[in-house]
């Protein structure tokens, strides 16, 4: 009896990708490495739409890795407001400063030695290296985690999950268009394999995926065990001047928000502490603090509730050198906070009488 010929994994993806595949992303076009790894560290929390506009300005402001290494902190994190997780920014701006000091621009050869770099872990190297230089290099995002997950029905979750997926990438990628196959990948889970709705009707692994064969697709990854974030409070104070300056300061370079530009920050929540505070630690006297509508931010690791407060007064003295007056109606070019960006638009739009 003849037997049935075994699946081909990576035809069955490239034969979907030459047809399905997106191949007309910005970062698709004149593919160096420099321009997947800023598209590939720019994707890691952030949709593909949302990233475009972002990734055609960062390109147009920094070419290449040489004017990234030579730009202040300050313009990388100007153009990545918004898009949160700002770590990665620092990263790339200190993996551009490594590149160059001591790889003379060039990204080196192997995944191992592209790990070494800032922010640059085992499938984002891998990525770099394949989808550019065409470098035969496994990945494992997590939309290929996804993937993988389902077709062999790993419930795992975290690093259990990374040790079992792993080789079974490995296995499937491909000596000969590793470029095609990775991107497509990314594509599958991102467009077809989604994380709540897959369409394995329009799947290429539909007829050997074990998640669809048992009938409930999504019970693959296994779910994460997630537990209540904690909550934590801050006052901002908005120092607003007769100028119509308000005062920012810059964040430490590590932690929530390093580098980028906020507002100087109190615990302190009611008005009568606030006024304490103003008082001891900014020589305000008699000031009448106005409590704005309270806002609140997600972190990966706790829930933050931010109280703006309205203060029109210049404090006696300033004295921390990272802070600045900037004009509230044309900020300069700083890395902000999207919270914090959001309460100065909306701050400027009410002393422009328009709310
Ligand atoms: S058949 Fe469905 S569950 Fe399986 S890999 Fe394809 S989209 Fe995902």
């Amino acid at each position: 009896m003849k037997k049935d010929k075994p699946f081909d994994f990576a035809a069955a993806v490239l034969s979907w990708f030459d047809e399905h595949g997106r191949k007309h992303l910005p970062w698709q076009q004149n593919t160096t490495p420099y321009r997947v790894w800023v598209s590939e560290i720019m994707l890691q929390q952030t949709q593909v739409s949302t990233a475009i506009p972002y990734y055609e300005a960062f390109m147009q402001r920094f070419q290449d890795v040489h004017a990234l290494a030579a730009a202040p902190i300050d313009d990388v994190l100007h153009l990545w407001t918004g898009l949160g997780y700002y770590a990665r920014a620092r990263n790339l701006h200190k993996a551009a400063q490594a590149l160059v000091a001591d790889h003379e621009g060039e990204f080196p050869a192997t995944v191992e030695e592209v790990t070494e770099l800032p922010g640059i872990g085992r499938s984002t190297a891998g990525a770099i290296l394949s989808l550019s230089r065409q470098q035969h290099a496994v990945i494992l995002d997590g939309n290929v985690k996804r993937v993988l997950s389902r077709f062999h029905a790993v419930a795992e979750t975290g690093a259990a999950q990374e040790k079992i997926l792993w080789p079974l990438a490995a296995a499937h990628t491909p000596v000969k268009r590793v470029h095609h196959f990775n991107q497509a990948m990314m594509d599958l889970g991102a467009t077809i394999c989604t994380r709540t709705k897959p369409a394995c009707l329009l799947c290429p692994l539909q007829t050997n995926c074990t998640a669809l064969q048992e009938g409930e697709p999504t019970a693959y990854p296994g779910k994460k065990a997630t537990k209540a974030l904690p909550e934590k409070s801050v006052s901002l104070l908005i120092f607003l001047n007769d100028h119509g300056e308000v005062l920012l300061e810059q964040r430490p370079a590590s932690g929530i928000w390093g580098g980028l530009w906020s507002f100087p920050e109190t615990i302190a929540a009611e008005t009568t502490k606030i006024k304490q505070v103003l008082t001891v630690d900014w020589g305000i006297r008699r000031s009448r603090p106005e409590l704005l509508t309270v806002r609140a931010h997600t972190f990966s690791h706790y829930r933050l509730h931010m109280q703006p407060v309205l203060v029109r007064h210049e404090p006696l003295q300033v004295n921390n050198r990272l802070s600045r007056w900037c004009k509230l109606q044309s900020l300069p070019a700083l890395g902000l906070p999207a919270p914090i960006k959001q309460m100065l638009s909306e701050l400027a739009a009410r002393e422009r009488g328009e709310s």
